[in-house]
């Protein structure tokens, strides 16, 4: 609980001590926020899968190569939880003065958790999700398994606006990393009205690139999975056309639902060396494949098509501030839902990580502190 004087602030997080074992609850003392910091109480923050990296402390890379976090600049102990929503609980005396009473006390808001070091070329363009040296909060910094998380700067708030929406917390909490990521992709697949895009993934991330592709780029969207229940939420999200890659051969069936002439982007949420091999055989002549998924591995790559059929590998990594405040106008209006589907306590974290690794988790999977 946190005392209004701020003499005693005892907060319970949920803490990564060493990769691979059960998270901890630790109780820790909370810095008091200073300058332009505020502290938010959280109210709901997202299971996310770089959430199981963290935990595992790295991910697969080339020839089975495991890359670690630690090589990265992750420090562990660390607290994971980088989708939060809460509310203001105090404000740095920059911070309170900055804002003016715009952002008060109790104020409903959505944290940015992308930040960088605010100097690198990215940072100044406004994309501190690519900066050099990233601070992003539950990956670098601790982040929101926990009740309370300091905020390093006001301007990485997002005001929810409680009175003209009926948005609850664990749906806005999974906009800035599940939403978010979603719409960096699609912007970066580059799609139109005429574009047949593939969808591989259809989780959580997959369904939202759905809903938003659907919503902001008029493209006939062809969903790809492996399990027939997120197909059947594919559909019921906007999805046109489905392929059970399972089931079916993937490339034959791509082929045919686009006249034989192949797929205009693919974006993968998977990202694991056989999905990216089957999105390579699907191109049409200057495809994009957009590739987002942490699944890891490696790929063979035809060399000579890459010119010759004009096609472009993009990595997508998250969304910028600005993408944010966009998604949360289009989530306010009802133009996106997120789609939540477990909830768990503080001292269920380990169990929800586990859920989620092993694919038990249609949807999205929130934890309320
Ligand atoms: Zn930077
Ligand atoms: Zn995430």
């Amino acid at each position: 609980m946190v005392r209004t004087k701020w003499k005693v602030i005892i907060l319970n997080a949920a803490r990564i001590v060493k990769p691979g074992e059960p998270l901890e609850i630790q109780e820790i003392e909370p810095q008091r926020p200073k300058g332009s910091q505020v502290l938010i109480k959280v109210q709901s923050v997202g299971v996310c899968h770089s959430d199981i990296h963290l935990w595992e402390g790295g991910y697969e890379g080339i020839g089975g190569q495991f890359l670690k976090t630690t090589d990265r600049g992750v420090k562990y102990p660390v607290t994971p939880g980088h989708e939060v929503a809460g509310y203001v609980e105090s404000l740095g005396e920059e911070a309170s003065s900055a804002l003016g009473g715009v952002i008060t006390k109790n104020e409903k808001v959505l944290v940015y958790p992308w930040i960088g070091e605010g100097l690198c070329p990215a940072c100044r363009v406004g994309d501190e999700n690519l900066c050099d040296k990233p601070r992003s909060l539950g990956l670098y910094t601790d982040g929101g398994y926990s009740e309370y998380l300091l905020v390093p700067s006001y301007k990485y708030l997002i005001k929810i606006d409680d009175n003209r929406n009926d948005l609850d917390a664990d749906s806005i909490a999974t906009l800035s990393c599940s939403a978010l990521t979603a719409y960096g992709a699609v912007k970066n697949a580059n799609l139109g009205p005429n574009d047949n895009v593939v969808i591989v993934g259809a989780g959580g991330v997959g369904v939202m690139a759905i809903q938003l592709a659907k919503a902001v780029t008029g493209a006939r969207i062809i969903a790809m999975d492996l399990d027939d229940n997120k197909l059947k939420l594919a559909k019921e999200n906007g999805a046109d056309f489905f392929v059970n890659s399972k089931k079916q051969n993937a490339v034959d069936a791509v082929m045919e639902l686009t006249n034989k002439m192949g797929a205009d982007a693919v974006i993968d949420f998977v990202n694991a060396s056989k999905s990216v091999e089957t999105d390579m055989q699907i191109l049409r002549r200057r495809a994009r494949v957009v590739l987002v998924g942490l699944f890891g591995g490696e790929l063979r790559l035809s060399l000579v098509s890459m010119p010759t059929r004009a096609y472009r590998l993009i990595g997508s990594y998250t969304g910028n501030l600005n993408q944010l405040t966009e998604l949360v106008s289009l989530a306010k209006r009802g133009i996106i839902k997120p789609v939540i589907s477990n909830r768990f306590k503080l001292n269920q974290a380990t169990e929800a990580l586990q859920m989620l690794r092993d694919g038990k988790i249609v949807g999205r999977g929130v934890i309320n502190p």
